[in-house]
């Protein structure tokens, strides 16, 4: 029988709970699951502060205890045209049916695209937000609660506080 894929799209700078939320809510309704770490270029910057290769490794280690089924995990680049970014997305992933995703901008895109995006709820989005993690980080404050510890170790492991407030400096 033919696999019913669910495609998560987000920058995971960095994982976090409300994204596991959304993971398992995509668990319930699909055979294999593929995750689109978006912005794949951009690393080293205040928003941004992971590389491709850092956010792997956060979502593979969350995914392996949270999650039962298969998952890809896809860095994606941006490319400076949105009219042509669900054929971009879809020449790198494997092959989804239903794409899941609350920003707007990839709703609509898919949308029109003719696909399928189903919008799942919001989980305590004043905290389990990645710009709030990162506000957490360069205030000193407890981030360490909002995101599984497997990713706890792989930002400790790439000294990546320090890296953060590095690159929010100013010369
Ligand atoms: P940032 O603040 O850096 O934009 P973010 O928390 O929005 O980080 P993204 O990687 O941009 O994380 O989000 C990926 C997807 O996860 C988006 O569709 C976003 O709406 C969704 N999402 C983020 N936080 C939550 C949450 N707490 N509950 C449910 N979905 C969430
Ligand atoms: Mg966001």
């Amino acid at each position: 029988m033919e696999k019913i894929r669910g495609f998560y799209i987000g920058r995971f700078q960095p994982y976090h709970y409300g994204h596991d939320s959304v993971i398992k809510h995509i668990a319930e309704e699909v055979d294999e699951i593929v995750i689109g770490i978006g912005s794949a270029q951009l690393s080293h910057s205040p928003n941004n502060p992971f590389t491709a290769g850092e956010r792997v490794l956060m979502i593979t280690h969350a995914l392996e205890e949270s999650v039962s089924l298969p998952f890809y995990v896809i860095p994606i680049e941006d490319i400076q045209r949105n009219a042509l970014w669900v054929s971009h997305a879809r020449s790198i992933s494997p092959p989804f049916n239903a794409v899941y995703s609350s920003n707007p901008l990839v709703v609509r895109l898919f949308c029109e695209a003719g696909t399928e995006v189903i919008s799942p709820e919001m989980y305590q989005r004043k905290n389990y937000s990645g710009t709030e993690i990162r506000r957490r980080m360069l205030a000193g404050e407890d981030w360490q609660s909002l995101v599984p510890p497997v990713v706890v170790d792989v930002i400790n492991e790439t000294d990546g506080v320090r890296r953060l407030h590095d690159v929010s400096g100013s010369d």
